[in-house]
């Protein structure tokens, strides 16, 4: 596994691959990488002839309250989970090298509407974060296909839209949610809860899982909402919001609609769990 820092040196690479007709795809990520990443790996393999992952905890997308440089750090066990996967290429850049100038001044990329719903109610700014940095990455990539996992389930909506808005030539895999055995998505901050939080963190997927078999029946979605909200806050985690979407544009879904999303977020403890159930009626 090739390994680069810097700009020249990822974009030589690139650039040889390409005149050998090779396919890249793309993964990033922020590091701290388990099977949920590895997922990604995978898929990219079954997508192109090489595979770049990203290392970069972004700072765009972290809001002032958020403890950026407490996020987990485990590079050489990150390095050596995507040796294992056959990655061709890891790019770890600093922030100077993503943002020369500084973030807080630079041309952004926004998608309205479906940024300020949901996590991007709780987490302002977040979605402009994530879609300046994909967009700034596929600039520097350039892949033919990039990965996302169905876990950020409202991020992959706003980076196939930003695709689609913007032309962009790049075809977005969206790869399924890996959950521990316990049904808890995985997630780099999972590694925040303590051992009696990690008891009860699973109940959003329960609950989440509930609701989904309830819709088929009961169309009364406030009301079902407002349920799956208590039962998460007598498990003993606090309820961010939960919501019965249209599965594409993530507007509030109504009876009628047949493609459907669960999402959902909760505090527990320290760590802000979130997860998702796509219902297909
Ligand atoms: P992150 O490092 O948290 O920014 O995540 C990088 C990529 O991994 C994103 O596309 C996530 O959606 C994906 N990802 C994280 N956790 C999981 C999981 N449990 N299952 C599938 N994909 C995941």
């Amino acid at each position: 596994m090739k390994i680069v820092n810097d700009i020249q040196a990822l974009r030589q690479q690139v650039k040889a691959w390409r005149m050998q007709d090779l396919k890249i795809a793309f993964v990033p990520t922020m590091g701290n990488l388990h099977e949920g990443h590895l997922a990604l790996v995978k898929a990219a393999h079954q997508h192109a002839d090489k595979v770049i992952v990203s290392i970069f905890v972004n700072p765009m997308q972290f809001g002032l309250s958020e403890d950026i440089d407490n996020y987990p750090k485990t590079l050489e066990q990150d390095k050596n989970r995507l040796i294992a996967e056959d990655t061709d290429l890891l790019f770890i850049p600093t922030s100077d090298i993503i943002y020369p100038k500084g973030y807080t001044d630079n041309t952004f990329v926004e998608v309205p509407n479906i940024s300020n719903l949901y996590c991007g109610k709780s987490r302002p700014g977040h979605f402009r974060g994530v879609a300046t940095v994909v967009c700034k990455l596929f600039n520097l990539v350039h892949p033919d296909v990039a990965c996302f996992g169905s876990k950020d389930y409202q991020q992959l909506q706003i980076i196939q839209t930003m695709v689609d808005d913007l032309s962009m030539p790049v075809k977005i895999v969206p790869v399924e949610i890996i959950r521990e055995d316990s049904g808890l998505a995985m997630s780099s901050r999972n590694g925040y809860l303590t051992a009696q939080e990690r008891e009860i963190a699973p109940s959003l997927y329960k609950t989440i899982s509930w609701l989904a078999q309830e819709i088929k029946t009961n169309k009364n979605f406030s009301e079902l909402c407002q349920q799956a909200g208590e039962k998460i806050n007598q498990a003993g985690l606090t309820t961010d919001y939960i919501s019965i979407c249209h599965a594409y544009t993530l507007a509030a879904a109504n009876e009628d609609d047949k493609n459907m999303v669960i999402l959902a977020s909760a505090f527990c403890g320290k760590a802000r769990l979130i997860d998702n159930i796509v219902v297909n009626l």
